[in-house]
């Protein structure tokens, strides 16, 4: 699992930060990779990165504000040139269907695949084999959403020499201790597959929040998560500006990992207000509070690394 940040701003572009967007990566876990919000020229981000839309499996609007959407309808008509064909589902506030099909429809873009639509309500939206995603509704101007993305404990890994060396033969047999079934062999004699597999793994928690004041919804959200994406719009002095206008400032991103007691805060829609030198303050501020964090920034990529269940930011991965 990878996250790759192609929007970090707040309300419009500036040369440095596009509106938001945020690609989660999937890759290695099920071959998609899934888009959070899509401000406008979330494409043209793209086009700077290995992503093909095509991979785009899901993606998530946390909120109707035009620089979390307005790069959709762009984007959905790419993705059919350059032949996608496997269906798309969108999870949105009540509103993201009408404004889909509405500019699909007006501006004559016929898609060569079919959308499904979720109009989101709170509680959990998504559920396979691998993943579970939840979503509450947290505190803005307008409803919007936060989600939690969990991935499911991985299946025990089985070590296959000592399978063998206890006289296992290959074939289904090596399959059921895979699948936690202890087996008899021919001899008589039983293997545990307790005995021949590593304790199941757990898999990582990833909470990725709309626009938002401070709320409990949110640090529900992101309970005990590896890794939590907190809009930071306003700086420490401004909490009331910060309020008045629906957002949180870098003291209240970091409490709510704090009372969390999640572990890595990546901090996004900054505001253009803020220059490149600002964020030595901006992360000053955070670690008053929480220790572990970053401000996000355009191309900037963070990375899962399972054997140390820690996410960690890849070296040189923004422009
Ligand atoms: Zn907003």
């Amino acid at each position: 699992m990878q996250l790759l940040f192609l929007g970090t701003g707040a309300g419009m572009p500036s040369k440095q930060r596009n509106t938001s967007a945020l690609i989660l990566k999937l890759l290695e876990e099920r071959g998609t990779v899934w888009l959070f919000d899509c401000g406008e020229a979330t494409q043209h981000q793209i086009l700077h990165t290995t992503i093909k839309p095509r991979k785009i499996e899901k993606i998530f609007i946390t909120h109707m504000h035009g620089d979390h959407i307005f790069g959709l309808p762009g984007l959905l008509g790419s993705r059919s040139f350059q032949g996608g064909d496997e269906p798309l589902e969108i999870y949105g506030p009540v509103g993201i269907k009408d404004y889909v099909t509405m500019t699909l429809k007006i501006s004559r873009t016929h898609l060569t695949y079919p959308i499904v639509f979720h109009e989101l309500v709170e509680g959990k939206v998504f559920e396979d084999r691998l993943m579970t995603v939840e979503t509450r509704l947290l505190d803005h101007v307008i409803p919007s959403y936060g989600f939690r993305i969990s991935q499911h404990p991985l299946p025990p890994k089985l070590q296959i020499n000592k399978a063998l060396l206890l006289g296992v033969p290959k074939g289904p047999l090596l399959a059921a201790l895979k699948n936690g079934q202890d087996v008899e062999l021919s001899d008589g004699t039983w293997v545990r597959s307790s005995d021949v597999t590593d304790a199941e793994e757990r898999g990582f928690i990833v909470t990725i929040l709309g626009d938002s004041r401070f709320c409990q919804a949110a640090i529900e959200l992101a309970y005990d998560a590896d890794v939590l994406v907190h809009e930071a719009t306003f700086d420490g002095s401004a909490i009331k500006m910060a309020g008045e206008y629906g957002h949180s400032t870098v003291f209240e991103a970091a409490e709510t990992a704090r009372r969390a007691n999640a572990h890595t805060l990546i901090m996004n829609h900054i505001s253009a207000r803020f220059l490149p030198e600002d964020e030595k303050l901006l992360l000053k501020q955070m670690r008053e509070i929480h220790t572990c964090g970053f401000i996000a920034r355009d191309f900037m990529e963070f990375e899962w690394i399972q054997h140390e269940k820690k996410i960690r930011k890849k070296q040189g991965s923004h422009l």
